[in-house]
């Protein structure tokens, strides 16, 4: 197999010939077809997060096929498609698992971060956690569903039900959950980095009732706010926007801190708050429902081998929509 692989903190991934890996008994390999490339990534590789499993091969929005498994499975055989998230082993037994909330867990494994990831030819997965997708479809287009949609999905689940929805950073989650709120019925408010009228115009053909500069204010109060950029300047900004009572989610794994900021923004019930992980529940309802809400990716496809340059175009934000890595 083939693997770009992170060996040290902040340094460039390397291109490495590995054998084959073997499945354990109750995993599967995967023969990868894309693997999406996240913000998250760049955490790990940058060291905003704590102990990573060093070497690493990074990724975590892997769509392919098995191509070898261990032990017998009911739903899953040789060639059936599946997708690899970020939650790749909980403890089935710590207080978070036992109450609905595997999210949470207190010892769990994550694709990518603690245990290899799909920026690679092949990948081993614990059968439990990969998800069955349909035969139909391209694997570009499916692979940022797997971070992007699913995270996007809880993070709008944690919103609540408010109809103005507002969606601070329009990148790869963003793309995917506006289109999932405007076929729930709802109004889309985007917010992009300032004079970025490439991001504005993307949101507003995505269906975005409005699009601005995340300094300006919305034409309405908002229900609910979505922070998908890892920007803490922007809490108090979307608490501005909020109406009484109102939400404000963080949704991302990593943020710069948050500025102090007037107590006066966040009474009257205003709330924050974050998003972690996901569970096995939230891509099965997410899964049903992107054929429903006929979500479209964006994406700009990037052999494996120049998964640092894919990098560099996500820090910098020159991307629309999410970069993909193909083997
Ligand atoms: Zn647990
Ligand atoms: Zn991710």
């Amino acid at each position: 197999m083939r693997a770009m692989v992170l060996e040290r903190r902040g340094e460039p991934l390397k291109l490495v010939e590995r054998p084959d890996p073997r499945p354990a008994d109750g995993e599967v390999r995967i023969r990868v077809g894309a693997c999406g490339v996240c913000r998250t990534d760049l955490h790990v590789i940058d060291g905003e997060l704590p102990s990573p499993k060093l070497p690493l091969v990074p990724g975590h929005e892997i769509v392919g096929r098995i191509d070898m498994i261990g032990g017998r499975f009911d739903t899953l055989g040789i060639g059936r498609r599946v997708g690899v998230p970020w939650l790749a082993r909980t403890c089935g037994h710590c207080r978070y698992c036992l109450d609905g909330r595997e999210n949470l867990c207190d010892q769990p494994l994550f694709t990518g971060y603690t245990r290899d990831g799909g920026y690679a030819t092949h990948v081993i997965a614990d059968a439990r956690y990969v998800f069955p997708l349909p035969d139909a479809g391209d694997d570009v287009a499916m692979a940022p569903l797997l971070c992007a949609g699913l995270i996007g999905w809880r993070s709008l689940q944690i919103a609540g039900e408010g109809r103005n929805i507002g969606f601070y950073g329009f990148g790869a989650a963003a793309h995917i959950i506006a289109q999932v709120a405007c076929w729930q019925g709802r109004e889309v408010f985007a917010f992009t980095r300032a004079g970025d009228v490439a991001a504005q115009a993307f949101a507003r053909k995505l269906g975005a009732r409005w699009a601005g500069s995340s300094d300006d204010a919305p034409p309405v109060e908002l229900d609910c706010a979505i922070i998908y950029a890892p920007v803490g300047a922007l809490v108090p900004a979307a608490l501005r926007a909020v109406r009484k009572g109102g939400r404000v989610v963080c949704a991302g794994i990593h943020m710069s801190d948050l500025p102090s900021f007037p107590y006066d923004i966040l009474w009257h019930e205003r709330e924050i708050k974050s998003v972690a992980n996901l569970t096995r529940r939230d891509g099965k309802e997410f899964f049903a429902i992107v054929p429903k809400a006929a979500i479209k990716t964006q994406t700009t496809p990037y052999p494996l081998t120049r998964a640092n340059q894919a990098l560099a175009d996500l820090r910098s934000g020159r991307l629309q929509g999410a970069a993909v890595l193909v083997p």
